[in-house]
């Protein structure tokens, strides 16, 4: 008979010694989602025994983790801006620091009337889904191109009871007319690419490699969608943290002005916002 206790303890361990940062936080999260145990089951129930299923859900779940493979995946969503999103290979994990770009979007249009917005290389849906939520009447598409991601992104948009329309398409190839362009495009340079953190090396590198320098889809974004963006409008990216002074360029030199660099909980530049001439 193995008790809460006990599975937490063997499993923390594996962790510990994988080199798992945090791994009390991360086997408290397996009990709750994957073992459906109440919110710190391992401290109210520590004396509680598990079935040999629940034993062997979490005994897979550590190793899987142990060997790197995101907890996300693992538990197959993760929250951003209060919302569940689903998420597993294929699609990009969201990050908290992309709920700034949220945030840099539904500042511009708080005082202005409800927006025309399309989402490029929305993934997951969470940038498309939390716009589409928090400001009132806007009008929301989210693009595309992967199959595996398309679904997640699908099932996200659904799940939240969204009007969000989805399109499977290449994001450089725009159409229509938009109050704003937001993305959080792949932005990872090749020589980046080699020096990622274990765990983003299972995370699709469609979503993460941008270009020899990690630029190309700003330009191309920049460039491509200027005609499609109305006088007055916005551009907004998230951006990698060396790469404020490249974007707010390439934004000026394709008829963007008011460019801003935002940054993040770490003080790092995460966001480029500017409006269209
Ligand atoms: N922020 C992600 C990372 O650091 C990169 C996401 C992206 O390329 N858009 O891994």
């Amino acid at each position: 008979m193995v008790t809460v206790k006990e599975a937490f303890g063997e499993s923390v361990k594996i962790l510990e010694r994988a080199g798992v940062e945090d791994p009390a936080f991360e086997v408290s999260i397996m009990l709750e989602d994957l073992l459906s145990l109440p919110k710190g089951a391992e401290m109210l129930t520590p004396d509680a025994v598990l079935t040999d299923e629940q034993l062997s859900v979490l005994k897979s779940a550590a190793e899987k983790r142990a060997g790197g493979y995101p907890l996300q995946y693992i538990i197959g969503s993760w929250e951003f801006f209060g919302r569940k999103f689903f998420v597993g290979d294929g699609v990009l994990i969201p990050r908290p620091e992309t709920e700034l770009l949220c945030e840099c979007v539904m500042k511009f249009f708080s005082r202005r009337k409800p927006p025309k917005i399309v989402d490029l290389c929305s993934g997951s849906g969470c940038v498309a889904v939390t716009l589409e939520k928090e400001i009132n009447g806007a009008d929301v598409t989210a693009v595309e191109l992967y199959d595996g991601a398309y679904a997640f992104l699908e099932r996200n948009a659904k799940y939240h009871g969204s009007g969000v329309k989805t399109l499977q398409r290449d994001a450089l190839e725009p159409f229509g007319e938009f109050d704003c362009v937001v993305s959080n495009p792949p932005y990872i340079s090749k020589e980046e690419m080699a020096s990622l953190q274990k765990e983003v090396t299972f995370e699709p590198e469609t979503a993460l490699l941008g270009g020899e320098d990690g630029l190309d889809f700003y330009r191309a974004i920049a460039k491509n969608w200027a005609p499609h963006i109305v006088s007055g409008g916005l551009i907004a990216f998230e951006i990698g943290e060396t790469q404020g002074a490249a974007v707010e360029g390439i934004l000026k030199e394709n008829g963007y002005f008011a460019v801003s660099v935002w940054t993040d909980y770490a003080g790092l530049d995460r966001i480029v916002t500017a409006m269209k001439e």
